[in-house]
């Protein structure tokens, strides 16, 4: 009787949801798991310990409570234009997670074996040699703050020097021999999504230009691959932007906007860095709102209602650290780069298109399209090229003046 029960219940649940889901869960003696009920096309990709799914569908829950001993927290939003819900999942890390299918009825099926020590033991001591390897060539995080505001300083004083001449010096190496830094360039907006309009100027124009200009620099130069989320006018949904980052491993994201307010004395250009807990000033708080208005509908729950409120996880708080240090190069060159419009500052928000784990990124405001100034040098090949040229000097010496000191040792400039 229960099962006949079952199955009308679940023919009902087909009938009328078809594009519905519900997650449930239970307790196994392997572990935990998860399923998602209604599911039938879904993507997955794990990074880490987090789980991320994308899922043709809608999510039904009104509020779900995960076991914290297995599960961290889970975040669930809903693309509005693709009706997609994005799930990021985050497990504990004595987790080893398996993720399949059922069909009759259609379910995803998340099972979340807890490792014994013994097996937990063989993993970490394989990531302990890996880390072994790495952690040689990390020096601490004091001496390599040092490092980096040595070299900053030296950047600012030649800056200074060379304030004369009206371009700056870019020496391509021939040939490249290491691993090549993998830099994915976010035009912001596009297709159907102009962003913001003003002066005769769409945002997703300006952004798409500057972006391709990054990319023939960055192409030049044999020490970078890089990879553009859009490469024309077309609408690309947030989630789906980060996601590229994620699957070409990006070494580096930049997301290239434009900025706009009611205000029409605002200008300049502006460097925001993910922060979890959210803007820091009213304008940031204002960006954030307008460059999230493709996410709408963010649900979140968390099995413990800190996890979203702190930041946790050590990947995504080393993220923030290396993003501010790239935004600490950009702002030089872009200083020293741009006469006619000023950079203002470095400012920080949380950005749905930075939430990138483990990838350092950034969102560029390249000036206010709102200012009719700004809007003239935005409208100006010449300026996009050197905002362009500006970012691309930034990431050459993030990555080989600043990065590879860092995590190489003794090899420190004297
Ligand atoms: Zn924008």
């Amino acid at each position: 009787m229960k099962t006949l029960r079952y199955i009308f219940l679940s023919i009902l649940i087909w009938v009328f949801y078809v594009e519905a889901f519900e997650i449930r869960t239970g307790i196994k003696d392997y572990g935990y798991r998860i399923v998602f009920d209604g599911v039938k096309n879904y993507e997955y990709l794990p990074v880490s310990t987090t789980l991320i799914f994308k899922i043709d569908g809608e999510f039904k829950n009104s509020a779900i409570k995960l076991d914290p001993r297995f599960v961290k927290s889970i975040e669930i939003s809903k693309d509005t234009f693709t009706k997609k819900t994005i799930i990021y999942l985050e497990i504990n890390d004595n987790m080893d997670p398996k993720v399949f299918s059922l069909s009759n009825p259609d379910r995803l099926v998340i099972d979340l074996k807890v490792l014994d020590k013994k097996e937990k033991q063989s993993v970490s001591e394989n990531n302990t040699v890996k880390e072994n390897k790495e952690s040689k060539k990390v020096i601490s995080k004091k001496d390599s703050d040092d490092v980096l505001n040595k070299i900053l300083k030296s950047l600012e004083m030649q800056a200074s020097d060379n304030n004369s001449s009206n371009s700056i010096e870019i020496e391509v190496p021939k040939s490249f021999a290491g691993r090549k830094k993998i830099i994915v360039i976010d035009p912001g907006h596009g297709g159907h999504d102009p962003g913001a309009t003003a002066n005769g100027l769409r945002e997703k124009d300006i952004n798409l230009k500057v972006a391709l200009k990054l990319k023939s620099f960055l192409e030049k130069d044999p020490r970078f691959k890089v990879y553009l989320t859009r490469e024309d006018d077309r609408f690309i949904p947030l989630y789906d932007r980060t996601l590229i980052a994620i699957e070409k491993k990006a070494d580096l994201f930049i997301s290239i906007h434009t900025n706009a307010s009611e205000n029409p004395n605002l200008s300049g250009t502006y460097i925001y860095t993910l922060n979890l807990r959210g803007a820091t000033s009213k304008l940031a708080k204002m960006v954030e709102e307008r460059e999230n208005q493709t996410v709408l509908n963010v649900i979140k729950v968390s099995a413990n209602p800190n996890v979203n409120k702190i930041v946790a996880d050590m990947a995504i708080s080393h993220t923030m650290t290396e993003g501010l240090n790239f935004a600490k190069f950009a702002q030089i060159y872009l200083k020293r780069n741009l006469k006619d419009t000023e950079f203002k500052r470095i400012e920080s928000a949380n950005f749905a298109v930075l939430k990138t784990p483990s990838i350092p990124s950034v969102l560029v405001e390249t000036a206010f399209i709102t200012n009719e100034n700004d809007a003239r040098l935005l409208a100006n090949d010449k300026f996009l090229e050197k905002f362009a040229q500006s970012l691309y000097k930034a990431i050459v010496d993030y990555f080989f003046r600043y990065k590879n000191l860092v995590f190489s040792k003794g090899k420190e400039e004297s």
